[in-house]
């Protein structure tokens, strides 16, 4: 079962000016084939399907635990696509077309079908699909498919930074380039241990440092590359077998953080009355309240 807690894993900047197009191509990185609905799902999966867990633990606890992570990520990448849409239009009546923007817009759905919020799709506004998950059952593949997604993940988040140079859309790409590169080198690090193969040596995919990003090395600076959280008040302890020794990137030692990020706070979505969003008027929310309390 899952616990929730009300902040994102980092702090999300409010967009200067909206950026529809921008926010169209960060889909990709939600509900794109590689996106982290794709991250979340597999390792879920993989985590309910897991057999011989009581003998294999430190590889469930593994999945399980990266699983949990992925969970946030959705939420951040969401949070900064709605970041980006926040503003596309103005009120106005119906007649006045106040939703003229989004005819243009890359992504038409964020403006008809979702009220300038995520939608779980990628950046062609493709739904995302079931058929994304592997879960094979052989611990060995599933770990190689992980490291893989991973690696391709980090390829398209690149691509997606050399697209736009947003704030909200480099804050969001950098931070999760650091988690991703944490993730790829955990699978490589559990596939050394069933294997006796060095995975580890063929990152990173593609050939280029997350310190060539800015807004991943400041990061990578505060060693948040060396370090996996554990997102469970008790459980999944045994990642600490396979998440230590010396890092790849030569610069310190791996370690375990028992609990979450410090992250930062849900930004409010402000209304949208030319989307009819929420579409409670102000009367009614406060005859609401008042009958909650009793009033
Ligand atoms: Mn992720
Ligand atoms: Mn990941």
């Amino acid at each position: 079962m899952f616990l929730r807690i009300d902040r994102l894993q980092i702090e999300i900047p409010a967009a200067k000016e909206p950026d529809p197009n921008a926010a169209a191509a960060l889909q990709e990185l939600l509900g794109g084939r590689f996106g982290e609905m794709s991250t979340l799902m597999n390792y879920i999966y993989q985590s309910f399907n897991f057999r011989a867990r009581s003998s294999l633990k430190p590889f469930y606890d593994l999945v399980a635990n990266i699983a949990t992570e992925e969970l946030g990520h959705i939420e951040l990448i969401a949070a900064a696509i709605n970041s980006l849409l926040t503003g596309s239009t103005k009120p106005a009546p119906p007649d006045k077309k106040p939703l003229e923007p989004g005819k243009n817009a890359r992504n038409t759905h964020h403006f008809i079908a979702t009220a300038q919020t995520a939608l779980v799709g990628d950046s062609m506004g493709a739904p995302w699909r079931g058929d994304y998950v592997f879960s094979s059952g052989n611990l060995k593949l599933d770990l190689l498919h992980n490291f893989f997604l991973e690696c391709g993940a980090r390829l398209q988040k690149i691509r997606v930074y050399e697209m736009s140079d947003n704030p909200v859309v480099r804050e969001a790409v950098g931070y999760l380039l650091v988690r991703g590169s944490v993730h790829a080198t955990a699978y490589a690090k559990a596939l050394e241990l069933v294997t006796g193969v060095n995975v580890a040596k063929m990152l990173p995919i593609p050939d280029i440092s997350n310190k060539e990003f800015p807004e991943a090395r400041k990061w990578e600076e505060k060693g948040i590359h060396r370090t996996l959280y554990r997102f469970s008040p008790n459980d999944y302890r045994d990642i600490a077998l396979i998440w230590r020794g010396t890092a790849p990137t030569g610069d310190g030692e791996l370690v375990v953080v028992d609990g979450p990020p410090e992250g930062g706070p849900i930004p409010e979505l402000p209304e949208i009355p030319e989307e009819f969003a929420p579409g409670v008027p102000k009367d009614v929310v406060e005859d609401i309240m008042r009958r909650l309390k009793g009033k």
